[in-house]
């Protein structure tokens, strides 16, 4: 294709319409018709990235292969899409504004005034076509976060605003709104999304094509009322009903005729083969499981399944290609104790014990791995989670009570866990984890190399402490084996019980690479390893 294509996603009437779903499963029906696709996100807070952010303001942080901290969206995208994203694919205000003003401090604006029009807009512009400029996509997805109205998002639909004039037919513009369902009038209302639509018109961005939000059928009159309405084309009119998994909703757009809307106004044909077979058949296979895997997911964050996204999306794609039901309990580590833990887990087919940060929830997590461990039930822990389990180890099995990591008891007398070398000059907290790829080479006697089927992987991190390897060979005697090395630093990557039916920790995050087509290898033997009696 000549030129490169552009797409906004707006959203508006309220938040949490799922904009990133519906992204992504445009952006999967082109993909099916051998299109090249690319999705990025546009966050309108201030923070430079999410990585400092609190699980419960935005949800998991996730993590690109080039080691950016990015929104949960980008996880979606790479699971729809699999192809995995960039640093480029999420800029925040906070990275514009630290652009134009490194810019300024340069000198490069020549003495005039700095503004947000057009000093902040052409920054934002230049990072949107970013992507594009390389001409490796066709079409390029543009996710602008928030909602139409708020103060923060107007320098984004601006740029919006001045794109359409620059790309002329090559731009195209949907917005996402909630149809709100009134149960004592038994009727479904539109008006929120003629306002929300009047806004973004105020804002001088007239929608191609709008998504509704909702829980019930629309019928051809409310399609039509919203057409006349809001200027748009009857058939661009698009119902995004509830779905039981994300992952049919590619094929309701489909249906809907979300990429024909696109494709034609493109002028791009329409007849073209779509080929969705092989998601088609990951469907087929997750929704015909009936027999079930029940999981334990064990966390500080078990009230807020989106601070584990990653990790959820990753166990249901291993549950399906197991053909597997996923029954997934997610249990708070504050609440576990040496008196309930059997009550808890005892029903679990397996148990993942979550990263995170900080002491909150860990003694809790010390219980479920020692019941884990010492029920020989499917125990899976992950970066915080794997080093939970070897304080476990060191506390119970090697008689060190007082075993820790340095960054939950400073002054620890076995700091099994500690700061890494390189993190321990830097103070500040953004950006400068160990984060994104790094290779690991895994013992062909271990779990870990039979589940990955080869000794060189490679899997993203986002940690500042390690395994202690003064410690190795005491843990090794006794019964946990260092099974995944770093070859360049010889960091300690994976941990397993080898007398266990199925005890791994990672220092790396498996589930950041997991998609539809390509599930986590360590995921589907985690969940086979659960569904063997
Ligand atoms: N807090 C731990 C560390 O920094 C683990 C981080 C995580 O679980 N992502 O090493």
């Amino acid at each position: 294709m000549t030129d490169t294509k552009y797409i906004f996603v707006t959203g508006g009437v309220v938040s949490s319409l799922g904009k990133g779903i519906i992204s992504s499963s445009l952006g999967k029906l082109l993909q099916a018709r051998g299109y090249k696709v690319t999705i990025q996100k546009f966050d309108p807070y201030i923070n430079i990235d999410p990585g400092t952010l609190n699980p419960y303001e935005h949800g998991e942080c996730y993590v690109t292969s080039d080691g950016h901290e990015a929104d949960l969206d980008l996880g979606h995208y790479e699971r729809f899409l699999n192809v995995p994203t960039t640093r480029a694919n999420n800029i925040t205000t906070g990275r514009i504004y630290q652009n134009v003003i490194s810019k300024e401090r340069r000198g490069d604006y020549l003495g005039k005034t700095v503004q947000v029009v057009p000093h902040i807009t052409d920054e934002i512009k230049r990072c949107i076509r970013l992507l594009g400029s390389k001409k490796q996509f066709d079409f390029i997805i543009t996710e602008i976060g928030g909602t139409v109205g708020d103060i923060e998002s107007l320098p984004f639909i601006e740029s919006v605003r001045q794109l359409r004039w620059e790309l002329g037919k090559n731009c195209f513009c949907i917005h996402l709104a909630y149809v709100p369902y009134l149960a004592a009038a038994k009727e479904l209302k539109t008006k929120p999304v003629q306002h929300s639509v009047k806004q973004l018109q105020e804002l001088g961005v007239q929608p191609d094509a709008l998504v509704l939000r909702t829980e019930h059928t629309l019928s051809e009159n409310i399609r039509k009322k919203v057409a006349l309405f809001c200027n748009v084309a009857e058939d661009a009119v698009i119902e995004s009903i509830d779905a039981a998994s994300i992952y049919e909703v590619p094929l309701l757009m489909q249906k809907e005729g979300l990429d024909k809307i696109v494709l034609q106004k493109f002028g791009l044909p329409i007849d073209t083969p779509s080929d969705l077979e092989p998601w088609k058949q990951f469907l087929d296979k997750m929704q015909q499981a009936t027999e079930v895997v029940k999981i334990g997911l064990v966390g500080k964050y078990a009230e807020l399944p989106d601070a584990y996204k990653s990790i959820t999306e990753s166990l249901h794609h291993a549950a399906a290609y197991n053909d597997r039901k996923l029954k997934l309990e997610l249990i708070h580590s504050q609440q576990l104790t040496d008196q309930n833990i059997a009550e808890k887990l005892s029903g679990m087919d397996g148990i993942v014990i979550a990263p995170g940060f900080g002491s909150r929830g860990t003694d809790g997590k010390f219980v479920a791995i020692r019941y884990g461990r010492e029920n020989n039930i499917p125990t899976f822990g992950i970066c915080l989670g794997m080093q939970c389990m070897v304080i476990e180890f060191a506390r119970n099995v090697l008689g060190y009570e007082e075993a820790n990591s340095t960054e939950l008891d400073r002054n620890t007398k076995h700091n099994v866990i500690d700061m890494m070398e390189e993190q321990k000059g830097i103070s500040d907290y953004g950006g400068t984890m160990r984060l994104g790829n790094y290779e690991c080479v895994l013992d062909k006697k271990s779990k870990a190399f039979v589940a990955y089927g080869k000794e060189r992987i490679q899997e993203r991190h986002r940690h500042r402490f390690e395994f202690n390897d003064r410690y190795r060979n005491e843990y090794e005697q006794a019964g946990m084996s260092c099974v995944g090395i770093n070859p360049d630093t010889k960091l300690v990557e994976v941990v397993e019980i080898p007398a266990h039916k199925w005890f791994i920790g990672t220092q790396f995050h498996p589930e950041y690479n997991s998609t539809v087509l390509s599930p986590n290898p360590l995921f589907i033997d985690f969940i086979k390893a659960c569904t063997k009696k």
